[in-house]
């Protein structure tokens, strides 16, 4: 049968596309807002606090190269970040074993 579900997760879909492709070449960007939070462990970062590789920001707590633009996130709810952090770096099998 038919999930009005379905329909309530699409906008949110969106927001994933979109901060996956902020999320990696990206400097120029992060620049601009000032600093990101990092999508796999969710740490709000200064833009002086991330590392780099070549002109893609790195977390500097966990090493993963997924940090999305803070302007991308305002008035987006935790629900979101949380299951975008899920969907792209739950590893799957391996977090329950
Ligand atoms: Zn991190």
């Amino acid at each position: 049968m038919p999930t009005s579900n379905e329909n309530l997760l699409h906008p949110m879909s969106e927001h994933f596309l979109a901060w996956h492709i902020a999320a990696t070449h990206n400097k120029t960007r992060l620049e601009q807002a000032g600093g990101g939070v990092c999508s796999a462990c969710k740490t709000h970062l200064d833009i002086d606090e991330l590392d780099w590789i070549d002109d893609t920001a790195q977390c500097p707590e966990c090493g993963v190269d997924c940090i999305i633009p803070i302007t991308l996130l305002v008035g987006v709810p935790e629900e979101a970040l949380e299951a975008f952090r899920v969907h792209w770096h739950t590893p799957g099998d391996e977090l329950l074993s």
